[in-house]
C-alpha cells in the first residue's frame, strides 16, 4: 500500500480483516504533513442521500458507503476507537429553482424509501442560530451528516496497528515489475517486493505510475477551511452540518463549550493558497451570517483535493494484473473510504 490518507489506511485495515498481510509505506504515516494531505484537512460532510442523482457510478458508490459507514463506526466503537459522529444535514436552497429541484429530489427519494425532507422558510426561521436569510428552504437528509476527520484516521491507523499492519516510513521512489511480483524502491534506500500493490498516495500516484506507462492525470485543487471560536455559545438547534452555497458549516458543540464552528472550504486549483480565497470566504461568511462576523478564529488549515482530469471521480482501477490504483476522490474521499475499500478488497480477493 503506497499513502497513508484516509484511503489507504481504510484499504489497509479491511485487507487486514480478511487476513492478508499488508505494509504500508508513507514519509507521514501518522505524523503527516497536514498542508500535503487530504485526508487531515477534510472537513468529514458525508453526502450520500442529498446526491443530486440518482443512478450511476457515483450514487451506488455513495449508497454503498454511506451502507458500510454504519457498520465501520459501530466495528471501530467496538474495537475501542470511537470516531465522532453528528448526523444529519441541510443542504439550503439557493432560490426557487434550487428548491423546486428539492422538491422533486424528495419525491424521488420517499418513493424510494429515503429518509429526505424538505424543509420550508418557517421551519429554517425556527433554527438557531440563524442560517443565511436568502435561503428558499432546505434539504434535510437525517441520514448525512459528518465525521471528525482526525477522530476517524487515528481509529483506522490504531485499529489497523491492532491487526498487524506493517509500516515503512518513507516515501516510494519508483515501482517496478519483478516477475510476478512488484518491487518498491524508496527515497530512504529500502525496498519492498509485494504480489499486489495498491497505490492510494492522492496527486502524487500520477507521477508514480507514469513510468510504468499508465498516464492517469490527477490535478490538485487545494482547500481552506477554518475553525471559529464565537464570543458566546450559541444554543444550537440545526439539525447537523449546514451546506450553503457550496460551503459547509460545520457545528462543534463538543468545542470549547458549545461555542465552536468549522467553516469551508475554497476551491483553489493548484497547490498554493490565495490568501485572498481565504479572505473571500471569511468576508462571505459574515455576510451571511451576522452571528459570525465577530467570531475569532482559532485555526486555519489547507489541505489538498485529488481531482482527476477528463474523467469522473474518483479511479478505482486494476491497471494491470497486481496493481491497483484507488485515488482521484476530490471532494468525497471520507465519504466514498468504505466503497472503495470495498471495492479493492474484491479485485484482491479474486486475484487470489
Ligand atoms: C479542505 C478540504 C475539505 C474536504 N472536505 C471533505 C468532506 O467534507 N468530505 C469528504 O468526503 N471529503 C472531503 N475532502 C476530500 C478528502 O479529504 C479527500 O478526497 C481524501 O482525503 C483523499 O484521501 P487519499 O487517501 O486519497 O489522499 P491523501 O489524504 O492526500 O493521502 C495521500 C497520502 O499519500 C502519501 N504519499 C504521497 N506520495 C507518496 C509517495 N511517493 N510514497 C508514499 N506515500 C506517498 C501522502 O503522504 C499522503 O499521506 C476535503 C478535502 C479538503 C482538502
Amino acid at each position: 500500500m503506497v499513502g497513508a490518507g484516509v484511503l489507504g489506511l481504510a484499504v489497509a485495515w479491511q485487507l487486514l480483516l480478511r487476513g492478508h498481510s499488508v505494509r504500508l509505506i508513507d514519509p507521514g504515516l501518522d505524523s503527516p504533513d497536514p498542508a500535503r494531505s487530504g485526508s487531515w484537512a477534510a472537513l468529514g460532510v458525508l453526502m450520500a442521500d442529498v446526491f443530486h442523482r440518482s443512478s450511476g457510478r457515483a450514487w451506488r458508490l455513495r449508497q454503498r458507503s454511506r451502507v458500510l459507514w454504519e457498520g465501520w463506526l459501530a466495528d471501530l466503537e467496538a474495537s475501542g476507537h470511537p470516531v465522532q459522529r453528528r448526523r444529519g444535514l441541510l443542504l439550503l436552497a439557493d432560490g426557487p429553482a434550487e428548491l423546486e429541484r428539492q422538491q422533486r429530489l424528495v419525491e424521488q427519494r420517499q418513493r424510494a424509501g429515503i429518509p429526505l425532507e424538505l424543509w420550508d422558510p418557517a421551519e429554517l426561521a425556527a433554527l438557531h442560530p440563524p442560517v443565511p436569510h436568502a435561503a428558499a428552504g432546505g434539504l434535510y437528509a437525517p441520514r448525512d451528516g459528518q465525521l471528525d476527520p482526525a477522530s476517524l484516521l487515528t481509529a483506522l491507523w490504531q485499529e489497523a496497528r491492532t491487526r498487524g499492519l506493517d509500516t515503512s516510513r518513507d516515501a516510494v521512489a519508483s515501482l517496478e515489475r519483478s516477475g510476478r511480483d512488484w518491487l518498491v524502491r524508496c527515497r530512504g534506500g529500502t525496498s519492498h517486493t509485494a504480489a499486489w500493490l495498491v497505490i492510494c498516495a492522492g496527486v502524487s500516484s500520477s507521477a508514480l505510475l507514469e513510468p510504468l506507462g499508465h498516464r492517469l492525470p490527477l490535478q490538485p485543487v487545494l482547500g481552506q477551511a477554518l475553525e471559529l471560536q464565537l464570543a458566546n455559545a450559541p444554543e444550537w438547534n440545526w439539525p447537523g452540518t449546514c451546506v450553503w452555497r457550496g460551503f459547509n458549516l460545520v457545528p462543534r458543540p463538543d468545542r470549547n463549550g458549545g461555542a465552536r464552528c468549522w467553516l469551508g472550504a475554497t476551491l483553489e486549483p493548484g497547490e498554493q493558497a490565495s490568501a485572498q480565497s481565504l479572505a473571500d470566504l471569511r468576508g462571505w461568511a459574515a455576510a451571511e451570517l451576522p452571528w459570525l462576523a465577530a467570531a475569532e478564529v482559532v485555526r486555519h488549515w489547507q489541505g489538498l483535493r485529488c481531482r482527476p482530469a477528463g474523467r469522473p471521480a474518483p479511479l478505482l482501477e486494476q491497471l494491470e494484473p497486481g496493481l491497483l490504483l484507488v485515488s482521484g476522490h476530490y471532494r468525497n474521499g471520507v465519504l466514498l473510504a468504505p466503497a472503495s475499500a470495498e471495492w479493492a478488497c474484491q479485485q484482491i480477493g479474486a486475484g487470489r
